[in-house]
C-alpha cells in the first residue's frame, strides 16, 4: 500500500550565536548548518525507513531542489512535490552557547500547495492506501475530503495546533494524532473531551509517559509506556513516533502493535541529534536492546 503525505519540507538553517540577538542588534553568527526539515518531510522520512511505500505531496522553490533530492536519497517517493517561484519553507535557527533558541518560520512554498494538486495525486491511490497530513501546508481540508472520498485511511496530525484547522478536517479522520498540549487545546477549543469525538481513533503522545490511545467508539482507552532511554534531543520524536505508526498500520497491523513498534523508534530516536537525517530504520528499531 501507499502512504500519500501531504506535508511540508522545510530548510533548517542553524546559526551558533554568542547569544540571542536583541531587538535592533546585529550580531555575526559563528557557524551554520543546513538540516532538512518540516514536520511532513520528517514523517515521510520515518515512514520511509520503517519500510512504507511514501508518496510525499507538497511544493518546494526553486531554491529547494537539494531537499527534493534528500527525500529520494531517503527512500521516498517525490512525484508528488511541486516546484513554485518563490522561496521555500525555511526556518531561521539561532541558537546560544547554553542551547536556547529562537525561531523565525517562513512556509514559502508549502502553503503554495493547491486542492487541484493534491487531487490529482489522489487519483491514483487505491482504497487501503492512508493519508497523512499535518498543519504546516495549504489544501489540507480538501486533501482530507478527497482521501475519505476515495476510502483511504485519513491520518492527521494536529500541529502545529490551530482550532480552525483541526475542526475542519475532523470529520473525514480515521486517526489523530497529537501529543498532550495539543490535546487539551482540541478539548478546549471544543468543549468536549477526545472521547466524544467521532474521529474513530485517537492517539495522544505523552512524552517520556509513553502514549494514550483512545478507541471512541467501544470507549476503551489503552496506554503505552514509553521505554526507558537517556534522552539528547527530542526534537522529530513525535514525528518519527507518526510515520511509524503509519507505517505499521499501513502493513497490516494492529494498533497496538503499530503503537509498539511507534514507541521504539521514538526512543530510539530521542538518543539522537538532529532530525529527519538520523531518523532510525526498521533494522536499527527492531535491533534494539533495552
Ligand atoms: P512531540 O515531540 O510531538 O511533542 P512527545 O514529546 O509526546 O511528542 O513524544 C512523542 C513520542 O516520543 C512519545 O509518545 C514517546 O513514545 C517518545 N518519547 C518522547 N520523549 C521520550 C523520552 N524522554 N523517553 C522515551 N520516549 C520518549
Amino acid at each position: 500500500m501507499t502512504i500519500w503525505n501531504l506535508g511540508s519540507i522545510n530548510a533548517d538553517l542553524v546559526y551558533r550565536v554568542p547569544h540571542l540577538p536583541a531587538p535592533g542588534e546585529t550580531l555575526s553568527a559563528t557557524a551554520r548548518e543546513v538540516w532538512l526539515g518540516g514536520k511532513g518531510a520528517n514523517m515521510s522520512v520515518a515512514a520511509a525507513r520503517a519500510g512504507a511505500h511514501v508518496r510525499h505531496v507538497g511544493a518546494v522553490g526553486r531554491d529547494g531542489a537539494w531537499m527534493v533530492e534528500r527525500l529520494l536519497e531517503y527512500g521516498v517517493d517525490t512525484r508528488g512535490i511541486a516546484t513554485r517561484d518563490g522561496a521555500s519553507g525555511h526556518a531561521v535557527i539561532a541558537v546560544d552557547p547554553a542551547g536556547e533558541n529562537l525561531i523565525l518560520l517562513h512556509p514559502g512554498a508549502n502553503r503554495e500547495v493547491s486542492g487541484e494538486t493534491v487531487a490529482a495525486a489522489l487519483e491514483e491511490a487505491a482504497p487501503g492506501d492512508s493519508f497523512l497530513f499535518q498543519n504546516e501546508t495549504s489544501a489540507q481540508e480538501e486533501g482530507a475530503a478527497a482521501a475519505a472520498a476515495r476510502g483511504l485511511r485519513v491520518v492527521h496530525a494536529a500541529a502545529p495546533f490551530e482550532a480552525e484547522a483541526v475542526r475542519a478536517v475532523l470529520p473525514h479522520l480515521d486517526l489523530l494524532v497529537l501529543n498532550a498540549v495539543e490535546a487539551a487545546q482540541l478539548e478546549a477549543a471544543t468543549g468536549r473531551d477526545l472521547s466524544d469525538l467521532t474521529v474513530a481513533d485517537i492517539v495522544v503522545t505523552l512524552g517520556s509517559e509513553g502514549c494514550r490511545w483512545i478507541a471512541t467508539a467501544r470507549g476503551e482507552v489503552v496506554t503505552i509506556p514509553a521505554l526507558p532511554v537517556t534522552p539528547v534531543d527530542t526534537t522529530g520524536a513525535g514525528d518519527t513516533f507518526t510515520g511509524y505508526l503509519v507505517a505499521g498500520l499501513d502493513r497490516g497491523m494492529p494498533m497496538r502493535q503499530a503503537l509498539g513498534l511507534a514507541t521504539r523508534a521514538a526512543a530510539l530516536m530521542v538518543t539522537r541529534a538532529g532530525t529527519a537525517d538520523v531518523i532510525p530504520d526498521l533494522a536499527e528499531v527492531q535491533a534494539m536492546r533495552l
